[in-house]
Order: C-alpha cells, then sequence, then structure tokens
C-alpha cells in the first residue's frame, strides 16, 4: 500500500516543557508551542519558547513519545544519526499539556507525521529503547539467530551449495525463460537475492528493471557479479536491506524468490515473501513461485528407528570409566527422536498414498504461517509398523506460458533439501486398509523455524474392533531447526521387489529379520 506524503504543519501550545538534557533542567518559564513540520521528506517536531529565542527540532525519523499521565508525555530522540549534531547522547524533553484534548490531538499527530519516517531499530548511544517502530523481522526474530542466519547467507560457499543444486535452478532458469511474455518489460523484484541469479534470469528474460533485494553481505557478491554482465547491469539495482524495512521506487509487476526451507517453511522466508507482495507487489502482479504445496505420507522404516534408539544406548551404560550413565538415558532417547531426520529416502517406504497442504503464496497473510494446523488421514496400503511421518514439498511457478511443477518428491531428482521424517519413539501397528489419523501441528518460533507436533493414530484391529476397536496414539514433538542430517549414512534397502507403485511394496519380511539381528547385536556391543 502507497503510503501518501503529509504536506502540513501543526502547532500546540505546551503547559510546559523540560529538557532532561540540559543542565538546568527546570520547567521552560514562558509557554512553548511544539510545531510538526512534515513536507514530504522532511519531518520534524520543533519546540520554541517565543519567537526570537533559538529553540530546537528532534528528527522524527528518530524520536519516540512515551505516555507517562494524561498529560505529560516524555519524548525523546536519538541525535547520533543526525548530521547536523556533533553530540553522541540522545536528547529528552518532559512535555505537559493544558488539556485532554490538546494531549491526545498531539499524540495523533505525532503518529501520523512520523509513520512514514521512521529509521528502523535505531539504538540510542547513551541508553537502548526497546522500538515501538522496530522493524517487522526484528520484533519476532532473535538477533541471535537472525545474526547466524544472515551469516551463513552472507558466505559464498553456501551460495554456491544453492546454485550448484541443478535441479533447482534448473527450474528456476527453465520457469523464468518459459514465461518470458510475464518478465519482458515488467518491473521484477527479487526477494532474497543472495548471488543475484534469479535476478540475472529475470534481465535475460527481458526485464525492464530488476531490484534485488539481499539483507545479508552477499549483496555486495551480488553487486559484483551482476556488473560483471555488463550487458544486463543496467536493468538491476542492488539493494542491501530486509524486505520489511527497505523502501523501492516503484511498484513490481513480478516477484521472484526462492524463499523456502526444509518443509517448505523452515527459516521462516515465506513470511518475508508475502510481506514482500503486501508492500511491493502491484494488485495484478505474478508471484514465482506461486503456490507451495507440503505432502506427507506415513512411513516404515526399520532400519531408520533401530539406528535412532541405537545412538540413544550409549547412556544405558552402567559401568563408562566407572560411571553410571543411566539418568542421562531417557533425555538422551528424547533428544534424538525430537530431531527430524533430513534425508533421501527410498519412495518405496510410504506405506500409504500421500496427502498434500496447499499454501498459497498470493494469499496467505504473514501471521498465518505463525501456526500450521494439519489435519491428517491415510490409508494403509501394506500391513507394517508405522514409524512416522515422511514429508516433501513442491512449488508452482505458474506462468502465464507454462505452469511449471519444482518438486522434491523421494523418488524425484534429489535436491539439496532431500526429504524430512518425523519419527515416532512409538510405531503404530497397521494392516493393509486401515485408516491412520493424525495431525501435524507447526507452531513458529523466534530462531526462524518451528515446532513440530505430530500425533498419528489408528483404531487397532482385532477382539474389540467392532466396538469401534481400541485407538492406538503415538504423538512427539520436534524443532525443525535441529535436523539430524542423515546423508552419508550407507542405506540399505530392498531391491528384490520390482520398482513399481511405491504404496503397494514394502519392507520384506527377511529384511525385517535381519534388522532385529542388527539390534540384538549392537545391543550386545554395548
Ligand atoms: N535467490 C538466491 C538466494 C536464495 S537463499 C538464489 O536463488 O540462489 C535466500 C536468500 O534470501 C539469502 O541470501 C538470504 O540472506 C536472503 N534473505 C532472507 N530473508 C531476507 C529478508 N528478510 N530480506 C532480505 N533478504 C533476505
Amino acid at each position: 500500500m502507497e503510503i501518501p506524503s503529509l504536506n502540513k504543519q501543526q502547532e500546540f501550545t505546551l503547559a510546559s516543557v523540560t529538557d532532561l538534557t540540559s543542565s538546568s533542567s527546570s520547567p521552560s518559564s514562558s509557554p512553548v508551542v511544539a510545531t510538526f513540520s512534515c513536507v514530504n521528506e522532511v519531518k520534524e517536531l520543533r519546540f520554541q519558547e517565543s519567537e526570537s529565542s533559538d529553540g530546537f527540532s528532534f528528527d522524527l525519523s528518530s524520536t519516540q513519545l512515551f505516555k507517562l499521565g494524561p498529560l505529560l508525555f516524555i519524548c525523546v530522540s536519538d541525535l547520533s544519526g543526525s548530521a547536523k549534531e556533533k553530540s553522541s547522547f540522545s536528547r529528552g524533553v518532559v512535555i505537559k499539556f493544558k488539556d485532554d484534548k490538546d494531549s491526545k490531538e498531539f499524540s495523533d499527530s505525532f503518529e501520523e507525521c512520523k509513520k512514514d519516517s521512521v529509521k528502523q531499530g535505531s539504538s540510542f548511544l547513551n541508553g537502548t529503547v526497546v522500538s515501538a517502530n522496530k522493524s517487522k523481522f526484528d520484533d519476532k526474530i532473535e538477533a541471535a539467530s537472525a545474526k547466524m542466519y544472515f551469516h551463513y547467507y552472507g558466505q559464498l560457499l553456501h551460495q554456491q551449495n544453492m546454485l550448484q543444486d541443478y535441479v533447482r535452478t534448473g527450474t528456476y532458469h527453465a520457469a523464468v525463460m518459459e514465461n518470458r511474455s510475464d518478465f519482458s518489460g515488467r518491473v521484477v523484484v527479487d526477494v532474497g537475492a543472495g548471488s543475484g541469479i534469479l535476478s540475472l534470469f529475470a534481465a535475460l528474460a527481458g526485464a525492464k528493471h530488476v531490484y534485488a533485494v539481499e539483507a545479508s553481505e552477499m549483496a555486495e557478491y551480488a553487486r559484483k557479479l551482476i556488473a560483471g554482465n555488463p550487458l544486463l547491469a543496467e536493468r538491476i539495482t542492488v539493494i542491501k536491506g530486509k524486505i520489511e524495512d527497505i523502501e523501492l521506487p516503484e511498484k513490481a509487476d513480478v516477484l521472484i524468490s526462492e524463499p523456502m526451507g526444509t518443509l517448505l517453511v523452515n527459516e521462516r522466508m515465506l513470511e518475508t515473501y508475502v510481506i514482500a507482495r503486501d508492500r511491493f507487489l502491484s494488485p495484478n502482479g505474478k508471484m514465482f513461485p506461486t503456490v507451495g504445496r507440503i505432502h506427507m505420507a506415513p512411513f516404515a522404516d526399520e532400519f531408520l528407528f533401530v539406528e535412532m534408539a541405537n545412538k540413544a544406548l550409549f547412556w544405558q551404560q552402567q559401568n563408562y570409566y566407572g560411571v553410571d550413565l543411566t539418568p542421562l538415558y531417557v533425555s538422551a532417547h528424547q533428544g534424538y527422536f525430537s530431531q527430524p531426520v533430513v534425508d533421501a529416502f527410498d519412495p518405496r517406504l510410504l506405506v500409504a498414498p500421500s496427502m498434500f497442504h496447499m499454501i498459497d503464496f498470493t494469499k496467505m497473510t504473514e501471521e498465518q504461517f505463525y501456526e500450521i494446523d494439519i489435519p491428517l488421514k491415510f490409508t494403509a496400503s501394506v500391513c507394517t509398523r508405522v514409524h512416522g511421518l515422511a514429508c516433501w514439498f513442491d512449488v508452482l511457478f505458474d506462468g502465464s506460458t507454462v505452469q511449471r511443477w519444482f518438486t522434491t518428491a523421494p523418488g524425484a531428482p534429489t535436491t539439496h533439501w532431500y526429504q524430512i521424517r518425523c519419527v515416532l519413539s512409538q510405531p503404530i501397528h497397521v494392516m493393509a486398509g486401515q485408516e491412520i489419523t493424525g495431525r501435524l501441528h507447526l507452531v513458529a518460533h523466534s530462531a526462524q523455524s518451528y515446532t513440530i507436533n505430530l500425533t498419528l493414530s489408528a483404531k487397532m484391529w482385532g477382539p474389540g474392533a467392532n466396538q469401534g476397536g481400541i485407538l492406538q496414539t503415538s504423538s512427539c514433538k520436534l524443532d525443525l531447526k535441529e535436523p539430524y542430517y542423515r546423508m552419508s549414512q550407507p542405506q540399505v534397502y530392498p531391491t528384490q521387489e520390482p520398482p513399481a507403485q511405491s504404496q503397494d511394496i514394502h519392507i520384506h519380511s527377511d529384511d525385517l529379520e535381519e534388522v532385529e539381528l542388527l539390534q540384538q547385536t549392537a545391543n550386545a556391543q554395548l
């Protein structure tokens, strides 16, 4: 939404003003007039005792107003950022109004005039003030998490890792080039530009101008890379800053971004993507990608389950250099099962047809990402022990010419996202045809990730089944921020069965015996 520029001047005669930063710090003797001048870019609040005296001004971009009482306010400004002032200290005044009406009108004018002049997250050198106008990003994300996050993306090796995911980068390239008409002659914003690769693709497809917005130090490398491609460089502007904080000179026809994390939502960058939509995209603008889907299916993987359970067995030792480790066994076991497993698995481990949860980037609000609640319902294809829920995602580039899907599904060419599995510490038993129900509840946290709450249930067959059956339920809580990367582990999967429909094939019983044997051996070794 465009913020209208204010062109007005408003005056208030105050009951008194006390300058907290002056040595005398006594209230003014004669009436002081406070004037807001909000003329386009320059927004200030001026205090003047009489026409003849000097008075002083506060730059509204770095000024805050705190209400102390119905008629009493304190106004604090950070002067250190001001070019005019040499002082590195903040200035504060206590303002007293004559009546309620004046006090209310003053604070309303203050808010209105300040709205678009905020210097985001400004800090006061002689004291820290929690700013009411802090960046939307800083409000919800822990500073330590953001620092590590942008440090990570500021390094070329991590950008290279993404560029070398040819399935990913190749699909973006194809989606842009196949839909040239969506880019040609258009204004594009690259949300989280990284190395600038998607901006360069957009320029190659004929974009009129591309704004490459990148918050990390990578923005400098993007500038260098773009400058080295002079034919494209004249149509690309790199802007270093967070999408939540920066301003752009014009609206965009197209947003392009790669904001996907593990389980689609990890890193919480989809929120940034929809904030960019609300701030910068024209009403009928396009988003590349347009929608995303989280796919889910129950899986059976005795190897993985045993591997995880065995890790905690270390803490079962009663004589570790003479020390009993068992007091920590339960915690260690819980710790391992709170890590989502990231690896590429064989789709034949899935024991029911998958379902998906759709996220429409063109409609979803930022707040809707804070809590994502997905009811689950599957029909088991085989009789097995279900060890948990496997998840992956895909996104759609809904171009005017070609609709292209990019998938991270098991069995499809592997990407750097792999797939993710939430493993239950208590597997559940199902028969072929049996219904598995449950819930996947994702709650965003301030470390740019999610807490995952998973519940899977199945009604047991056998005695009592016709009276409603006995409900088996298993739940787990995981932190998406702390995955267990299992890619380097050797994976032994049965190969006897012909590669057919993923859901009808399951681990052969011989293999299960082998796993049990493996488990016994492992137990015996400890
Ligand atoms: N578009 C690049 C990089 C994708 S990785 C490519 O496809 O190769 C996501 C990038 O977005 C990172 O470089 C990260 O620093 C940046 N980013 C994440 N959140 C951001 C935000 N709020 N504002 C600006 N950039 C952000």
